[in-house]
């Protein structure tokens, strides 16, 4: 314990002065764990500590960690090939995950895109619109509408549809495209949406849909930009203003995908088809980084009809068989537990467990849909000490300003479930 604890200093001490996390910055004071394994849904700190884990590391670990069935699907998988190149090449474990996806997402859905993260392949998206229009005889189709509050990943493409408040667009003002901005939906969820609140979506699109590519969207769920849910409705109309007024619709499922709010994918409750779908996060189980992009054949038949008469983009690691082969198991895993019963226990003690919240003066709202429990507050939380006091509840919660929240594994049990949300509450009551 002692070298070793040593180690651990000099480690944690090199990381921060050298090593960027998200978000952050070199050499702050701000807490950084250390994590020597995960198992289930417990992570385990390397000074023997342990943390029952409210995050599915962003969405992704929904079988929880070091899962026996996957970690053989990737023994299996490595003993043929870690990797090879997808240009001019293909492997088993594509075409199953392929075919896999298609089958199980709208039916319009029949093209699939393998991405490396989901911010390429919401670039992929982007970038698939884009050329439809211009094979289309539409070249002046490029920019997009989105919502406000959205949250669509970190590159350049992908941040211009991010909120413009929250994604920092001043701080690249220059440097990223200007893209149009609808009011973000305030029907919640459950609710039917009027025409007033699908009006600031219509105007933008009447006005400028003659140079609008696609209107990107979370669908129900806005995740990063603010943990806001809304009405299945809204989608719905959405989608008919897509098509009245000639602009594409893509779904960006990332966060929402494989089973988070409840439905396999979240476009089901409004059951609308989008015609081009980002998935990622959860795809490999929390394995190994993959996004998929998919479109339908008649996006796919117009882009090859004109020139250049491909797609343009091919990423090095792109279908990597391993992370295909993690997929693979963990929608085969997925699909054999009874997920719908479970997510629906999970919201049950979710809303149980965090309905105390709501007497807090210092709370705004408590909200649950699906797997995933928000305590939005009053005000911003200093990470630091909030951070500490979740570890030091043998929890792993991570709060983003406002908003303290929870999106377990869908293993967890019901005792584990509960010292969650009461480390939430007991926190947050302290605040
Ligand atoms: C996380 C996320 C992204 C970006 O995915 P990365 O793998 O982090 O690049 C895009 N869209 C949504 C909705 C997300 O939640």
């Amino acid at each position: 314990m002692n070298s070793s604890s040593r180690d651990l200093q000099y480690w944690l001490q090199y990381d921060r002065q050298h090593i960027w996390h998200p978000y952050s910055a070199i050499g702050v004071d701000l807490p950084v764990f250390f994590i020597q394994s995960a198992s289930g849904v417990r992570l385990k700190l390397a000074d023997g500590r342990e943390l029952i884990d409210g995050m599915s590391s962003w969405w992704s670990a929904i079988h929880g960690y070091n899962h026996p069935v996957m970690n053989s699907a990737l023994q299996n998988q490595m003993q043929k090939m870690a990797h090879v190149m997808f240009g001019g090449l293909s492997h088993q474990p594509a075409v199953e995950l392929a075919s896999r996806l298609i089958e199980l997402t709208p039916d319009s859905l029949e093209t699939v895109f393998f991405a490396d993260s989901g911010s390429v392949a919401v670039e992929v998206a982007m970038k698939m619109a884009i050329q439809y229009w211009h094979a289309s005889g539409k070249p002046g189709k490029q920019r997009f509408v989105t919502l406000r509050n959205g949250y669509h990943g970190d590159t350049f493409g992908a941040m211009s549809v991010c909120d413009p408040v929250t994604g920092m667009h001043t701080l690249f003002e220059q440097a990223i495209n200007k893209q149009y901005f609808a009011d973000a939906p305030t029907v919640p969820f459950g609710e039917q949406c009027h025409e007033s609140d699908i009006a600031s979506l219509r105007t933008i699109l009447k006005n400028h849909h003659s140079n609008i590519a696609a209107l990107i969207l979370e669908p129900v769920v806005q995740g990063a930009g603010g943990m806001r849910f809304y009405s299945a409705d809204y989608l719905k109309q959405a989608r008919l203003l897509c098509d009245e007024y000639q602009v594409l619709l893509i779904a960006d499922e990332i966060a929402t995908g494989f089973g988070r709010t409840g439905r396999l994918f979240a476009c089901e409750h409004a059951e609308i088809s989008p015609d081009i779908l980002c998935l990622g996060k959860a795809l490999t189980g929390g394995y190994l980084t993959m996004a998929a992009t998919l479109s339908s054949f008649e996006i796919a038949e117009k882009i090859q009809s004109s020139s250049p008469g491909v797609f343009m983009h091919g990423p090095t690691f792109m279908a990597n068989p391993l992370a295909c082969a993690a997929a693979l198991a963990s929608i085969q895993l997925l699909l054999d537990s009874s997920w719908t019963e479970r997510i629906t226990q999970i919201a049950d003690r979710l809303e149980q467990g965090l309905a105390p919240c709501r007497n807090y003066e210092q709370v705004v709202d408590v909200r649950v849909l699906g797997a995933i429990g928000v305590v939005e507050l009053k005000q911003a939380v200093d990470m630091k000490s909030i951070q500490s006091a979740f570890v030091n509840h043998g929890v792993w919660v991570r709060p983003f300003g406002k908003l303290v929240y929870l999106m377990p594994p869908y293993i967890i049990n019901d005792d584990d479930l509960a010292a969650l949300t009461s480390a939430v509450c007991s926190i947050v009551g302290d605040l």
